[in-house]
């Protein structure tokens, strides 16, 4: 749009340079011909009427040219236009017209990626919203029975309140992982990346992932890497990464083993989390990775889930500039990976 204004404007300095050039060229032509001071006042009131009705003209067309510009921005204005391809405005202006289409595309991709953001907003409070009452209604009806008599009840007491303080731990983790969640997606996210040891590093996580696997008694593994292995980070962001897909891999295994496999690659370091548990169904592997999305809601909020855990390790990994991947068989386990810099 600003190169056709421009064009408009250096169209009106063309004119004024024409003006001048044959003036000079009529004061030239006077000497060398030699003409009466009549011939020479007839040659300057040809020359003029022969510029303005060129005047005239060029006006006339500009404004038809400018009409039919308003009239395409009108029908854009007004929704009138939903193609680029309904944008046809005459050959001398293929260059705005071009420029026209660019605009309407980019608008109107603008528009649906705020009604596609707009939407998730509202899918996203929906589910927030959604996710709140189900522990919330638990706890309230543990407590109401306790105040309705079964306080005093010694043979159910004691399980009730052991129920609530689940929902309330649900609830916990809940709250948390939205306040993780929305920090990242609002880009409130600050990382650190440094260089760590990995074994360091991985120690205290296992120790604090330990206790779950011993009760359920399924075993927890680091296959061995090199003691000295450096690999490039976010040290607290992976160790969510880590607790999320290793905590997952127990919640969703009821026998066997979940193994931590670090294998040192040329220029990075490939992290395996593999189970031996459930398995995720092919249709489902896709899925697993949005937000609240779960295979199987009730099992999920049973074992304490969130169903935001992978979204959070999605969006940690992908700021590490790197991906998280799955491999799953429904019955036979899974395996998360994804690879850092070393
Ligand atoms: P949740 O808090 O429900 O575990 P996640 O975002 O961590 O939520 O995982 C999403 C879903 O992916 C889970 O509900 C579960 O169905 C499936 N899932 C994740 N990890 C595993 C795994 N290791 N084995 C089987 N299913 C898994």
């Amino acid at each position: 749009m600003n190169r056709y204004i421009q064009n408009i404007k250096s169209g009106k300095n063309l004119l004024r340079d024409l003006f001048a050039l044959t003036a000079i060229l009529i004061f030239i032509l006077s000497i060398v011909l030699q003409l009466t001071k009549t011939q020479f006042l007839q040659l300057v009131l040809i020359v003029i009427c022969t510029i303005l009705v060129a005047l005239i003209i060029l006006r006339q067309r500009r404004n038809e040219e400018l009409e039919a510009i308003k009239n395409v921005i009108n029908a854009i204005r007004t929704n009138k236009i939903s193609s680029p391809d309904e944008i046809n405005l005459n050959k001398n202006l293929v260059g705005i017209q071009e420029e026209i289409k660019a605009m309407f595309l980019r608008t109107k991709s603008d528009i649906e990626n705020l009604k596609k953001l707009e939407r998730i907003r509202t899918e996203f409070l929906g589910n927030v919203s959604h996710e709140l009452r189900t522990p919330i209604f638990a706890i309230q009806g543990f407590i109401e029975t306790l105040l309705d008599g079964a306080l005093n009840d010694p043979k159910v007491n004691k399980t009730f309140l052991e129920k609530a303080n689940h929902h309330t731990q649900n609830l916990n983790h809940l709250l948390n992982d939205l306040i993780d969640i929305s920090m990242i997606e609002s880009g409130e996210m600050r990382m650190s990346f440094r260089y760590f040891n990995m074994k360091e590093f991985l120690d205290p996580i296992i120790n604090e992932c330990k206790h779950e696997a011993e009760h359920k008694g399924i075993e927890l593994i680091v296959n061995p890497f090199k003691d000295k292995l450096q690999l490039f980070g976010d040290r607290n962001k992976l160790k969510q990464v880590f607790i999320n897909l290793i905590q997952n891999a127990i919640k969703y295994t009821e026998r066997g083993k979940v193994e931590i496999i670090v294998e040192e690659e040329e220029k990075t370091g490939k992290i395996i989390i593999r189970d031996t548990g459930i398995g995720i169904a092919p249709e489902d592997q896709e899925r697993i990775f949005e937000r609240f999305y779960r295979v199987d809601k009730d099992r999920s909020r049973e074992v304490g889930g969130t169903g935001l855990g992978l979204a959070i390790v999605k969006h940690i990994v992908e700021a590490h500039g790197s991906k998280v991947e799955v491999n799953s068989e429904t019955g036979k386990g899974s395996e998360f990976w994804f690879r850092l810099k070393k």
